[in-house]
């Protein structure tokens, strides 16, 4: 209940307005799936994967925050139904984003999750599973821990300044991403030192409240990256879960400078360092992983807004910061000779989640393919053969949505995209 106390103040300065359902299209008039069409609200959709497969408050963020309110004046005794509420959400951070209050929802769904766990409420039976595989094999995959590195012949430890997480589901399940991400980086002259003690960056386990084990992986991946200058994530949650999670609960920096491969490819093109000649003549939409995109905006304007001494005057700095970050996927596919690129209906600071995340895709698969059928379509009506994104767990969840949906879109992590590139 700590972790819930601490956010009272929050918690209480929710006003339930219910802003938080909703995302915006800042073209209206796009093709895709907008449901006020030809009204006042023409532009304004659904944003909470959860609220819109169950269509009741309960799954709303809105809601969340009633039922916080309530364990903390124990008026709601938690259990297994709240549970299954509070745990169908993929901490996608829409509802973040939409907040005028600045309320750190999603800080605050995790807290009551981890609340949940303190008071014995049994968790989803494989939400369980992963924990416990995590524990023993230090991966949520049942995958032995001596096979992490099996994707990579070459030499491991590499004394460079530099060092590669690749992450569970790339290590084990998505090995095209670790592959490319190794041998693109290396013709560009930046080679990564792969490590065998990496273990589960924790995400899982952050995100559904269980503290005890992440709090051990996150100790064991400090401590084995501490001698590096720089990380380089191929993954967007353990991407955020290290760059964001672990300094909250450490109370302190992190030895190195973790920096996602898309940060890493867009600065080396802005360099000049880095020049795509080879076409790619298709028409290309983007997907902005949570994680990735949208939580460490957030985040970041979360520690302006803490500096801040006039909140109004640093706004506007502070939105300029963000866009710029949401700029930079659009910006390494504008340097791809022969892309039409065409954006989707919600971007950005709303994009549409791709249901994977928040422990989802494990215990609760229903919504997990609601949310990516959802997002197929919204790729679909711009027209665009490919669909790329920059995030293992979400090129996972498209596979297995576009397989099962029988999509003719073409999938590509953006690394894996820009190695077939570049010689
Ligand atoms: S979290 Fe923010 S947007 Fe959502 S209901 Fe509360 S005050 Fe409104
Ligand atoms: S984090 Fe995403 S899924 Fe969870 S309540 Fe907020 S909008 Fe809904």
């Amino acid at each position: 209940m700590e972790r819930l106390e601490k956010m009272k103040k929050q918690i209480y300065r929710c006003i339930h307005c219910g802003a938080c359902r909703f995302a915006y299209s800042g073209e209206p008039d796009k093709e895709g799936i907008g449901e006020h069409e030809g009204t006042l609200y023409e532009g304004i959709v659904v944003g909470c994967p959860a609220g819109n497969l169950h269509e009741w408050e309960g799954f709303y963020n809105s809601g969340k925050m009633w039922m916080a309110r309530a364990v903390l004046e124990e008026d709601l005794i938690p259990d297994e139904d709240m549970r299954d509420i509070i745990f169908q959400c993929t901490t996608c951070g829409s509802c973040e984003a939409q907040c005028e209050n600045k309320i750190s929802t999603v800080d605050v769904i995790e807290a009551l999750r981890a609340a949940l766990v303190e008071r014995g409420v049994p968790l989803g039976e494989k939400t369980a599973r992963l924990s416990a595989t995590v524990k023993e094999m230090n991966n949520p995959y049942v995958e032995p821990h001596a096979e992490r590195t099996s994707w990579f012949k070459g030499e491991k430890n590499l004394d460079v300044k530099t060092a590669y997480f690749v992450g569970c589901t790339a290590s084990y399940r998505i090995k095209n991403v670790a592959e490319a991400t190794e041998r693109l980086f290396r013709k560009l002259g930046e080679p990564l030192a792969i490590l065998e003690d990496e273990v589960c960056c924790g995400s899982p386990l952050f995100r559904t409240g269980q503290m005890e084990q992440a709090t051990r992986v996150m100790n064991q991946n400090i401590e084995t990256f501490s001698k590096f200058d720089t990380v380089v994530f191929s993954c967007a949650g353990c991407y955020r879960t290290i760059k964001v999670d672990y300094p909250k609960l450490t109370g302190k920096e992190l030895p190195f400078k973790p920096v996602h491969t898309l940060e890493f490819v867009a600065d080396l093109m802005k360099q000049g360092k880095l020049k795509v000649e080879k076409e790619f003549k298709k028409i290309v939409t983007w997907h902005d992983p949570c994680h990735l995109t949208r939580h460490v905006a957030s985040d970041l304007e979360r520690r302006r807004l803490e500096e801040s001494n006039n909140w109004f005057l640093d706004s506007r700095a502070i939105k300029k910061e963000k866009e710029a970050w949401y700029d930079l996927p659009r910006y390494v596919l504008s340097q791809i000779p022969g892309v039409e690129f065409r954006e989707m209906y919600r971007i950005k600071e709303n994009t549409w989640c791709c249901g994977a995340g928040g422990g989802v895709k494990t215990q609760y698969p229903e919504l997990a393919m609601d949310s990516v059928f959802e997002r197929i379509k919204e790729a679909e009506a711009t027209g665009a053969e490919a669909l790329v994104t920059s995030c293992p767990f979400c090129w996972l969840n498209f596979r297995d949505g576009i397989r099962d949906s029988g999509s003719k879109l073409e999938l590509y992590e953006l690394i894996e995209l820009l190695d077939t590139l570049i010689d």
